[in-house]
């Protein structure tokens, strides 16, 4: 689809947190129609399988500690296949808004005038959560709950998740890009003298055949999950409310819950 001026549609898309089930009816919709299809590395093989032959197919990972090169390079992308009027899926991991810089994309569109949709999608925190039976919120157990980054921007001067205070507001955190600095994290939580026995789960490519869960506390998750072999993409969930993980426990059997010793 072109606008007046033979520019194509960009569809900033979340595809979801992995389980192709999960995408909406709008992406897969919008994967039968795309001609371009520009997608990140957290797209996994089972969604690029329902690629059309059709469609140039685009790959535009990133890898962590380069952000702006890759960033640079998918901008440029989006720019030049709307500029030859091709209809372009920009598919992204999750939701594009959580933690997927789909806002800086369509500031870049909009600066460009390109004509854009943007379309949710369930992001990887909910799809873990809710595939390790763990409820973000409960009405006895939580009653708040924070989306944060464990791996804040390289290049920002100040970080900006106040690790020491996010538990005076909230019951549960919800950590995306979590893995690589656990241990700084668990740290900054128990110096503020918070219960070092309070839950943490790790969920690896969660809501994914391969799911694997691990249930500790801040004492002992970072063994845990060294011994568990971690590797991203992970979410880390934090709060009493991870202890019902092992209960409500309803995917995949290969799901190992460690409860804390109390
Ligand atoms: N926009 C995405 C997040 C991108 S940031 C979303 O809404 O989900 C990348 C981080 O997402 C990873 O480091 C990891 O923390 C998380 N992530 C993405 N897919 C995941 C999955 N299947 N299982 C667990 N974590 C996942």
């Amino acid at each position: 689809m072109k606008n007046k001026d033979g520019l194509g549609m960009v569809y900033i898309c979340g595809a979801g947190p992995g389980d192709p089930k999960l995408l909406t009816l709008r992406a897969s919709e919008l994967i039968d129609q795309a001609e371009v299809i520009l997608y990140d590395r957290l797209v996994g093989k089972a969604i690029i399988d329902l690629f059309p032959k059709s469609a140039e197919k685009v790959y535009v990972g990133r890898n962590i500690g380069d952000p702006t090169t890759h960033q640079d390079k998918t901008n440029e992308l989006m720019l030049k296949y709307a500029g030859m009027g091709k209809t372009v899926l920009r598919l992204k991991g999750g939701d594009p808004f959580i933690f997927g810089r789909g806002g800086e994309e369509a500031e870049i569109l909009i600066e460009n005038n390109v004509p854009f949709e943007i379309i949710p999608g369930i992001t990887s925190g909910i799809g873990a959560a809710v595939y390790s039976g763990i409820p973000l919120t409960h009405r006895k157990y939580s009653s708040a709950v924070a989306f944060v980054t464990g791996h804040e921007d390289p290049y920002k001067k100040t970080p900006e998740v106040k690790w020491e205070k996010l538990f005076d507001a909230v019951d549960t955190v919800v950590v995306y890009m979590g893995t690589e600095k656990l241990e700084t994290i668990v740290e900054r939580i128990k110096n503020e003298g918070k219960d070092a026995l309070k839950p943490v789960a790790i969920v690896q490519n969660g809501t994914l055949k391969n799911q694997k869960v691990i249930i500790g506390n801040l004492n002992n998750i970072v063994v845990l999950s060294k011994q568990a072999k971690i590797e991203p993409p992970a979410i880390v969930i934090i709060g009493d409310i991870v202890r019902l993980g092992d209960k409500i426990s309803w995917f995949n059997q290969t799901t190992k819950a460690v409860i804390p010793e109390e």
